[in-house]
């Protein structure tokens, strides 16, 4: 199976796609994540996109799209993929289509995390991560139980993306409404479009999912 989460920046595709991977084995494809792993190891891709991603705006086409396909070369044709943050254009949504045609997959659910945009602002301002294992944490929502803890792994070192800023996360945001949100239309003419409550709790947003995938 190979589905898309749909959503502005906050929506909660990241958390939603860990869950899945976790209870089906299903494969998460983050461009975001891949990206910020290109950044980190300082390769060509990661110069190139460090300082577009800390403004808040979109990496080119062409380069998400090499990434993506990449990833789905490395992974076995069994496996499921979830695409979160990908496709953002267009154009990679064109990309998309030929990327799993050549490799004799189709899409088969887009799930669009409906959520308010004056919440999110928080929601990502707030948010922080294991450096150790990647587990999210939330300021407000989600602290770990032990603070300066871990709840999952016991590390001690936690940290925060340099674009969940409120200034960057604006652009972030006209960035989904402009050039992101005009892809649902395409997938929705061919029937495959779910939309979920994204702002209601973690779990029956998970529950909502698996109910759309069970059909
Ligand atoms: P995310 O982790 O999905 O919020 O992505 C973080 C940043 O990486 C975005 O603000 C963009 O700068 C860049 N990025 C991630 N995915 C894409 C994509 N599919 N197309 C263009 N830029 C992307």
């Amino acid at each position: 199976m190979n589905i898309i989460l749909l959503g502005p920046p906050g929506a909660g595709k990241g958390t939603q796609a860990q869950r899945l991977v976790e209870k089906h084995g299903m494969r998460q494809l983050s461009t975001g994540d891949m990206l910020r792993a290109a950044v980190k190891a300082g390769t060509p891709t990661g110069l190139e996109a460090k300082a577009v991603m800390e403004r808040g705006e979109l990496v080119s086409d062409a380069i998400v799209s090499a990434l993506i396909g990449d990833e789905l070369d490395a992974m076995g044709p069994e496996a499921g993929a979830i695409f979160d943050g990908y496709p953002r254009t267009e154009a990679q949504a064109e990309s998309l289509d030929s990327i799993l045609e050549a490799r004799d997959r189709k899409l088969d659910h887009v799930i669009e995390l409906d959520v308010n945009e004056d919440a999110l602002v928080e929601r990502i301002t707030g948010r922080f991560t294991c450096a150790t294992c990647g587990k999210g944490y939330h300021d407000t929502f989600e602290k770990p139980h032990v603070e300066g803890t871990c709840d999952k792994c016991g590390g001690h070192e936690f940290k925060r993306r340099p674009d969940d800023n409120a200034e960057t996360v604006r652009t972030r945001m006209a960035e989904y409404r402009a050039k992101t949100a005009p892809i649902l239309p395409v997938y929705e003419a061919r029937g495959i479009v779910s939309k979920v409550d994204g702002m209601a709790d973690m779990d029956d947003v998970t529950a909502a999912i698996e109910a759309i995938l069970a059909r």
